[in-house]
């Protein structure tokens, strides 16, 4: 009786420990993709040491299966189109839970438009590494699969599949709805500092490393920091200084200046679907 609740116990605190990786994984796939996919590659703010640019194509291979060129292509027709027709995932237009739940079809829906992939990332042909191996997303993310199911077989009290398999479930759920948040919330609720469609939400910015502040994203889409205004954090600005001082990253662009007198700036608006308030000038 006391062996099979110790064993219960062990097993518990197991897939407990399992839940934590999941979500420490799908944090790190956030910074990955706020930081490379998004400000780097797609904007082009920031300017990476090779070694890092390749440890990041990995990391995007392994933990969220995307490739670059497509998710690229699909953001920055997004920024051209944004909650107009043509929009690939604009809750104004397909329904704010269409996107908050489907938001991955949208996302797919856009990524296999061959002419969406030519204009908007023809500055990011498929190269040879890409050909041979980071083009099969699926096999990255397997691996991921096999690793924590080996790591877990190895350190935990029994087999690893099960812990191995709530990891990698709880990176792809988490990851997907963090996304989805960005996407849909993030242009339906929260305040406006700019006229724009977008939203800023400061919970989800603490959360996604600094795109819930996707108000002030939308206002200047070339900034590398996303908070504009002393009260806001951009979790991902220290990572990038830091980087910066390790001499692995630069800022390509102005990121402090010019919020104030931003041609777009609003007194500070709340923006619900029940009307909007100004709640500061
Ligand atoms: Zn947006
Ligand atoms: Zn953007």
């Amino acid at each position: 009786m006391e062996v099979s609740v110790l064993v219960w116990r062990r097993s518990y605190v197991e897939y407990l420990v399992a839940v934590f990786v999941g979500l420490g994984l799908s944090q790190l796939a956030t910074l990955i993709t706020t930081v490379y996919l998004h400000r780097v590659l797609s904007h082009r703010s920031i300017r990476l040491h090779p070694a890092l640019t390749m440890a990041m194509r990995f990391g995007t291979w392994m933990l969220t299966s995307i490739s670059p060129r497509e998710w690229v292509a699909v953001h920055r027709k997004h920024h051209n189109f944004s909650d107009v027709e043509g929009d690939p995932h604009s809750p104004h237009i397909e329904g704010y839970w269409q996107i908050m739940i489907g938001n991955v079809y949208y996302y797919r829906r856009e990524a296999m438009v061959d002419d969406t992939l030519q204009k908007y990332a023809s500055d990011l042909p498929f190269d040879r590494l890409d050909k041979a191996l980071l083009r099969r997303g699926t096999l990255g993310f397997s691996l991921t699969g096999v690793a924590l199911v080996v790591l877990f077989g190895v350190f935990g009290p029994g087999w690893g599949i099960g812990p191995g398999l709530v990891a990698l479930t709880t990176l792809a759920v988490v990851y997907l709805l963090l996304n989805a948040a960005i996407n849909g919330a993030g242009h339906t609720f929260g305040y406006k500092s700019f006229e724009n469609d977008a939203t800023n939400l400061k919970l989800l910015a603490l959360v996604t490393f600094g795109e819930g502040l996707h108000n002030n994203h939308h206002a200047r889409p070339a900034s590398a920091k996303l908070a504009a205004f002393k009260d806001e954090f951009d979790p991902a600005w220290p990572v990038i200084r830091l980087l910066e001082k390790l001499h692995l990253a630069e800022v390509l662009t102005k990121v402090d200046e010019g919020w104030d007198d931003h041609r777009r700036r609003i007194p500070r608006t709340t923006v619900s679907p029940m009307g909007n308030k100004t709640v500061q000038d």
